[in-house]
């Protein structure tokens, strides 16, 4: 009796494990043409001055339909595009649909309201050495001011095998006037000790933190604030869902805010950017 429970598990698990290889497998090869078969689509997220509203830049978020499984996360196609290097292509795509609407975006609405454009970019992509200047490229054919383009990077272009190579893409990026800002704060493996050796503009604040309420999350944000001081970087939050965490943010002195507070991901077209429904705060009110 147990004999049959125990291999009818095993026979259960390899059935799971198969679904879960079969799935990968399928998605690994539709990511191959996804950027050149109309199935991306970039989504747009306001990122706010933490005291006035003001929308300061726009970060471009991927979605992908996948024709034959339907919408896939990032967080699941993402990796599977880095372990393949589809990302190559794909993140080339990203940063020619980016920086192309930023500019439209720019020329439309001609106040002085000039949101940068942050764009999400894999350590496989930084590691290319052609990889500046492909964004330079990208930057003269659509028409953006270098100074209008953040470029996010996570914790991974400190990884010993990377840091080399990232660090020539990352300084040749930051001399043309691109923005650097250290994504996912507080959720890397690897070691903060060489953060003074990176052009870096800005730490991002993981939204575990911020969506937290604990003490030790507390301690991630306290600890970012203190490290940016020190080197001189500006301090963004992600993940802001309501006001009580908005007002928190802003007494701690973080400088900038994203979540679904100010504004969902959405199409370019239907995002308004010369106003947030959400009030403004003075700072130490
Ligand atoms: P990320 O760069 O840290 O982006 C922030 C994620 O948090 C986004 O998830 C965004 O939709 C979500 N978010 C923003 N505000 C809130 C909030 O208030 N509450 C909650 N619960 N979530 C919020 P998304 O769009 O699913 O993207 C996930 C990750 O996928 C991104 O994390 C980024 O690492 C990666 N990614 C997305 N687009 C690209 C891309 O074009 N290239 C690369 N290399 N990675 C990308
Ligand atoms: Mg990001
Ligand atoms: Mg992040
Ligand atoms: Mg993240």
């Amino acid at each position: 009796e147990a004999k049959r429970l125990g291999r009818g598990r095993i026979v259960f698990y390899s059935e799971v494990l198969a679904d879960i290889q079969r799935r990968r497998l399928a998605l690994s090869i539709a990511l191959a043409n996804a950027h050149k078969d109309g199935s991306l689509k970039l989504f747009f997220q306001p990122i706010v001055a933490a005291a006035s509203t003001e929308v300061v830049a726009l970060e471009a978020l991927l979605r992908w339909t996948c024709a034959e499984i339907g919408p896939v996360s990032p967080d699941e196609f993402i990796p599977l595009a880095e372990e393949s290097d589809h990302i190559i292509n794909i993140g080339k795509w990203v940063l020619q649909q980016a920086c192309s609407a930023a500019k439209t975006w720019q020329d439309t609405n001609d106040d002085h309201i000039a949101p940068k454009v942050a764009v999400n970019t894999s350590i496989r992509q930084l590691i290319q050495a052609s990889f500046a200047d492909e964004v330079q490229v990208i930057l003269k054919n659509t028409g953006l001011a270098a100074d209008h383009l953040v470029i996010e990077v996570t914790e991974s272009v400190f990884d010993e095998q990377n840091m080399q190579q990232a660090l020539i893409s990352l300084l040749a990026l930051h001399e043309m006037g691109v923005e650097i800002h250290l994504d996912d704060f507080g959720t890397g493996y690897s070691s903060l000790s060489r953060l003074h050796e990176f052009p870096m503009d800005a730490i991002k604040i993981d939204k575990s933190f911020v969506m937290s309420a604990d003490e030790k999350s507390l301690a991630v944000v306290e600890g970012a604030l203190l490290i940016a001081k020190k080197f001189g970087l500006k301090v963004i939050a992600e993940g802001v869902e309501t006001a009580q965490q908005r007002e928190k943010l802003l007494a701690l002195g973080v400088d900038e805010l994203q979540g679904y507070f100010f504004g969902k991901p959405t199409k370019l077209a239907t995002l308004s950017v010369t106003e947030t429904s959400v009030p403004k705060l003075t700072r130490n009110a």
